[in-house]
């Protein structure tokens, strides 16, 4: 079922250890795009200046994208963000950001991107994420992503948004940023919580008539990504590789593959099953992502590398529980 996202669409300069780029194809939707691509059509809403080049739509068209909601500003600028990793690339500075085009941008959905069954709204300021949230009232499912930078200048508007959608996904640290709790399974069972009683439909059968995230992600870095549901809990490292260059965007590219995984299956409900299968996935994505600068690996990757390395993941988390006999 076709997706529609919203989110930055940007020129990235980034530095790590291994090497920078001045101005490179980047934000959220994009990054989320290009992975959500290998399940469903994808369907692109946000601004671009008209510094942005048609090479960079044409990496996105490559991928059977729809970038026809992709709305040039005559003498505006691309959402630019420069940011510096350490020398282990777990930590990372954000030097710029300028929002550019995006400043007072009014979404402006085509019919076709109105009609998508799946929304992710993702990183960028939450009214716009409000307002796109509003204009697919009908979604069967919608997941949203956001950082530090909303929690710390738009608190009210974040929560507000992420009430009305069915998944959060957000990095460890600013969900316990986001609750107060310091400990990241009271802090998911938090924003379990949130939302509204009476309207909206139930859609995991566990609370009638409520609306509210039902499905929480927390994006650990290079240790992987856990799920919180009222259901239970599930965990997956990230995929273990020797070489990393630029962790840039691998949370869009771990929340494509994941919500491209559930937009591709519209008949499994949000059982546990499809929602691990839809983890390891997004971890598959975001692992290929990390292997090049930006967008870089994922514009040549295939198919075949995807499952191949969701195999791999499969087979190292899997391990033996028969009970073992112990002392006492
Ligand atoms: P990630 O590494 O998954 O956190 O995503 C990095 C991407 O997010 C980059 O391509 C940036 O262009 C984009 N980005 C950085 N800061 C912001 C922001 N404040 N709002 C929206 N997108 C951002």
């Amino acid at each position: 079922m076709p997706i529609t996202v919203v989110g930055s669409i940007a020129y990235d300069a980034v530095k790590t250890p291994f090497g920078e780029r001045e101005r490179m194809l980047g934000g959220a939707a994009v990054h989320f795009a290009l992975a959500a691509s290998f399940f469903e059509e994808v369907r692109v809403v946000g601004p671009v200046g008209d510094d942005f080049g048609e090479s960079q739509l044409e990496v996105m068209r490559r991928r059977g994208v729809d970038v026809s909601d992709i709305e040039r500003v005559t003498g505006g600028k691309t959402f630019f963000w420069r940011g510096e990793y350490g020398w282990d690339l777990n930590s990372r500075e954000t030097l710029d950001t300028q929002l550019g085009v995006f400043e007072g941008f009014q979404p402006k959905l085509s019919q076709r991107s109105r009609e998508s069954d799946v929304l992710f709204l993702a990183n960028i300021v939450p009214d716009l994420q409000i307002e796109v949230r509003e204009q697919l009232p009908d979604a069967r499912f919608v997941a949203l992503d956001s950082m530090n930078l909303w929690i710390d200048i738009a608190r009210d508007q974040l929560v507000k948004a992420i009430e009305s959608v069915d998944c959060l996904i957000l990095n460890d640290a600013e969900l316990r940023q986001l609750t107060g709790k310091p400990n990241l399974v009271s802090a998911a069972r938090d924003v379990l919580a949130w939302g509204t009683q009476g309207s909206g439909s139930a859609r995991d059968g566990s609370a009638a008539g409520r609306r509210g995230p039902s499905v929480i992600v927390a994006k650990q870095g290079e240790y992987g990504a856990a799920l919180v549901t009222r259901e239970g809990f599930f965990a997956l490292p990230a995929y273990p590789l020797e070489t990393v260059i630029d962790p840039t965007g691998a949370g869009d590219t771990f929340a494509g593959g994941f919500v491209g995984y559930i937009a591709a299956h519209p008949d499994q409900g949000l059982s546990g099953d499809l929602l691990h299968r839809a983890m390891a996935h997004g971890t598959a994505l975001a692992s290929f992502n990390v292997e090049e600068f930006g967008t870089e690996r994922i514009e040549r990757l295939s198919g075949e590398e995807i499952v191949a390395r969701v195999q791999q993941l499969s087979e190292m988390t899997h391990f033996n529980g028969a009970p073992l006999k112990l002392r006492g």
